[in-house]
């Protein structure tokens, strides 16, 4: 493995990063020599190699950690602040490298990454440097006497993050964990570790000092597994899959009961009432499910429209999808529309739901094959009368497939809505503003967006319930998640 690794961004910029693990901002080779291997999902090229963490690593990162953790938490709030301010500029300054590494890594369109990815990760470190020195505890009556609380940070934590969206994702758990005085170990996803070099190298440029962020590439079952497990980690924040977040929580459960924040999965519902402003609901429900192609965990997978407008509906998302052709191809050309699914896995998984969609009797409106032979592209595709125990309409696709479906009532479309394992994002469509607020509110869901589409605010939490998971990425809520409470008792002696 070379120590640096070339890729070409946009306009054929030249990007030259390390390879190795940031652990105490220096970047090192792996100790036991695991490499992971860079893949290029518009063409399944390789694009390199870079160092991978193993056990030995993650203890390194670790140590690195509790070492920067002595000092981190004495250094104040306004100089905290001044340094996430420093790492949102320079995020701001290098904005086309980081949309490119997205790009060619992830398979992120540029032009999403530059107007929206990036975007929110810089906001999410401005508002998060707003809070440094306002996160206070409270002062108590006491029958006796007094007490205080403080808030505390928890010491050294780890995070573990997806591929969609890498950058902001990082961001919202560094931006609260920073500000709160904890010390971190973060660990990419294989499938788009590049981010979280050129990351690295911004994080020491900032002055951020050494042991305060750790950032290494890895596999799950080894470097996020042992980070998971590791005995001198007080949190693990997780987003990605279900399947992981149990193990996770299952390695905090049998090692030192490490607090885990997990933000999960979803199969999100898109509920069109017969009220709604139609052309904006067609628009929004497209965008849920084809952004980033599909690949979202609040993605609006689940169309749910009242029958007296459902025919009326089928016939323009239809014609919206023809009359808007996408361009499919290389995410860092600007005029492309769709780019490539992240990994021949996920690939392969989406045309499975497709070919089951196809086969459960659902009625394909348009799409449903997979684009040229090479790279991993799929066309936007969706399905109507999907049935309520179908596959598609029950679990998580993560690519450009809609499932829709009708219903009659608010009732019955509000259990059809919760008839799910997953409650991490909604959308509902309806200019009654009574009604927005009774559907709101029955939804069993962490979030829901009226009119629109999962907007997203750095000062507005986002998390799911039930099996989305629980702990808040975003707000004043995550703050809570990233520190602990000390109660101190004063006991007022009586006059003598
Ligand atoms: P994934 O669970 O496969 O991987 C996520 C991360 O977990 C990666 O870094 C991976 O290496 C790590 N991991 C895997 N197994 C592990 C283990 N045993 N121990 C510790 N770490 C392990 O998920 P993905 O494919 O990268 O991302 C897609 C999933 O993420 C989808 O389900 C999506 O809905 C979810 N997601 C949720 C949110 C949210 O905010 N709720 C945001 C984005 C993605």
């Amino acid at each position: 493995m070379s120590s640096s690794l070339t890729v070409t961004g946009i306009q054929g910029r030249q990007i030259t990063l390390p390879t190795g693990l940031f652990i105490h901002n220096e970047f090192v080779p792996s100790s036991t020599g695991r490499i992971l291997a860079v893949e290029n999902p518009s063409t399944g090229e390789q694009l390199g190699t870079i160092a991978a963490a193993g056990p030995e690593d993650i203890d390194k990162a670790v140590q690195s950690a509790k070492a920067g953790f002595e000092a981190w938490k004495k250094v104040s709030g306004p100089a905290r602040s001044q340094l996430l301010l420093k790492l949102a500029d320079l995020i701001e300054r290098e904005a086309h490298d980081l949309a490119s590494l997205e790009a060619v890594d992830a398979g992120t369109l540029f032009t999403d990454s530059m107007g929206l990815n990036i975007p929110q990760a810089i906001g999410c470190l401005r508002y998060y440097a707003g809070w440094a020195g306002k996160i206070d505890g409270k002062t108590l009556d006491m029958e006796g006497g007094i007490a205080y609380t403080y808030r505390e940070p928890l010491g050294v934590c780890g995070a573990i993050v997806p591929w969609n969206a890498p950058l902001m994702i990082t961001i919202w758990k560094i931006a609260p964990a920073l500000v709160t005085g904890n010390t971190l170990i973060i660990k990419t996803s294989e499938n788009s570790p590049l981010y979280g070099l050129r990351l690295a190298e911004l994080i020491k440029e900032a002055g951020i000092p050494a042991g305060v962020v750790n950032i290494v590439a890895g596999d799950g079952a080894n470097a996020g597994q042992s980070l998971s497990e590791h005995m001198e980690v007080r949190k693990i924040a997780f987003t990605g899959s279900s399947i992981a977040g149990r193990k996770i929580m299952q390695a905090a459960a049998k090692t030192n009961l490490k607090k885990v924040s997990l933000e999960l999965g979803g199969k999100g519902p898109s509920i069109v009432f017969d009220d709604c402003d139609l052309a904006n609901a067609l628009l929004w429900t497209r965008i849920g499910i084809t952004a980033n192609n599909g690949q979202i965990c609040a993605a609006g997978s689940r169309i749910y429209v009242q029958d007296s407008i459902y025919d009326r509906f089928i016939e323009a998302y239809k014609k919206a999808a023809a009359e808007n052709p996408t361009v499919a191809g290389d995410p860092l050309n600007t005029s492309t529309t769709k780019g490539p699914i992240v990994s021949r896995v996920q690939h392969e998984k989406i045309l499975d739901y497709i070919r089951q969609g196809k086969a459960c009797g659902a009625r394909l409106l348009f799409g449903g094959e997979k684009i040229g032979e090479k790279g991993y592209f799929v066309q936007n595709t969706a399905f109507a009368d999907v049935g309520d125990n179908d596959a598609i309409m029950r679990e998580e696709i993560f690519g450009p497939v809609a499932s829709i479906a009708k219903f009659s009532t608010e009732e019955e479309v509000i259990a059809k809505a919760n008839d799910s394992s997953h409650g991490l994002s909604a959308a509902i469509f309806t200019n009654d503003v009574n009604r927005a607020h009774r559907v709101t509110k029955e939804l069993e869901s962490g979030q829901v967006t009226v009119n629109a589409w999962a907007m997203l605010a750095p000062n507005v939490p986002f998390g799911g319930v039930k099996e989305s998971g629980f702990g808040r990425d975003m707000g004043e809520e995550a703050l809570e998640g990233w520190t602990q409470v000390k109660a101190v008792k004063y006991h007022i002696l009586p006059r003598l």
